[in-house]
């Protein structure tokens, strides 16, 4: 029994948090189910899913143990991770946790409508910004509402982000927290401010990695050079594409409404979303990346774009 006492875990969206979040779920135990947007999203997400826990395995066998799942481990957890269309087959969840795109209205409507459906569980969400108090406010159990910020990629990073909102109870907070280490991960606490703790650090100096670029200080390969001088695992630039562009202009976008025009997102940041070079996902970014994810070159397109400073 998980020490949070929570046995089935609802997960909305399988993008690149929800498919992170729903193995690391099925992998340590919980009976876990996935919704998203229809059919053909489900059976990919579940598909990159399966590969990732099969990769586990051969890491497994590789290191002879010190690294990775053991197949007993990754079968039971494919057999522990349902996909779902309709959202009233997470009603009857303990936790539902939300992870789909970075903007205040379509999570909304998630609440309420989970709400309608007699949902009464801990509703969390994986937002990067919003704030919870916000988000919260469309729950019929606010109380019951908690911020939960994985990182990425969620079956590797070691940290989870949490949250309280205004009115989240004790009660939620300590299960929250029991939850996050029943997962094998660390909880970090923040308070409910745009960005939090983590993207409020990390963002600004993501777009000020653009803006070094777009005013022509640096190329994007040497702007992606802190992994030398700073002893990041990877640059700005790259983590920005491995992020989602779309994500970091809406994270930047909840700053600037808070905390003012300092935060504005880069006009190269915005050009790279307004033409759907959204970083791997689409496949183009700062970089340009081939069909198994790895990169080709720089964008052109990014490499010729210039603004004076
Ligand atoms: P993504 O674009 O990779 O995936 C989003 C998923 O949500 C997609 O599968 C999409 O089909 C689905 N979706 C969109 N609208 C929906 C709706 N109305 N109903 C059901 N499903 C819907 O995005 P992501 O990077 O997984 O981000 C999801 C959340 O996690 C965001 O709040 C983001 O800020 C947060 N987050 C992202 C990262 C990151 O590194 N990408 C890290 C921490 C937190």
């Amino acid at each position: 029994m998980a020490e949070s006492g929570i046995g089935k875990v609802g997960v909305i969206g399988i993008g690149t948090m929800g498919n992170g979040i729903a193995q690391v779920c099925a992998q340590c135990g919980f009976e876990t189910i996935v919704t998203d947007l229809g059919a053909a999203v489900l059976e990919k997400g579940l598909a990159k899913i399966h590969k990732s826990l099969d990769k586990l395995v051969a890491s497994y066998e590789k290191t002879g143990g010190q690294r990775g799942i053991t197949a007993d481990n990754a079968a039971s957890a494919k057999a522990l991770l349902k996909t779902t269309e309709n959202l009233e087959d997470l009603a009857g969840c303990d936790i539902v946790i939300e992870a789909i795109i970075e903007l205040y209205e379509p999570k909304a409507e998630k609440f309420k409508a989970l709400s309608e459906l007699g949902f009464s569980g801990i509703l969390a969400s994986n937002t990067s910004s919003i704030a919870i108090t916000k988000l919260a406010s469309n729950y019929k159990f606010p109380e019951r509402f908690m911020g939960m910020h994985f990182m990425n990629p969620v079956p590797i990073q070691p940290g989870v982000e949490l949250i309280r909102g205004f009115l989240t109870s004790d009660e939620t907070s300590e299960t929250v927290t029991k939850l996050t280490r029943d997962l094998g991960k660390e909880p970090i606490m923040a308070e409910d401010k745009a960005g939090f703790g983590i993207n409020r650090m990390f963002v600004p100096f993501c777009n000020e990695a653009y803006r070094v670029v777009e005013e022509g200080i640096m190329s994007v390969e040497d702007a992606d050079k802190t992994t030398l001088c700073l002893g990041h695992k990877m640059g700005p630039l790259s983590t920005s594409d491995y992020v989602g562009l779309d994500t970091m202009y809406y994270i930047t976008e909840v700053l600037r409404e808070e905390f003012g025009d300092f935060y504005r997102a880069s006009p190269l940041l915005t050009r790279l979303v307004q033409a759907g070079h959204l970083g791997m996902k689409t496949g183009k970014g700062f970089y340009i990346y081939d069909e198994t994810g790895a990169k080709t070159g720089v964008n052109p397109a990014v490499a010729r774009y210039r603004i004076g400073g």
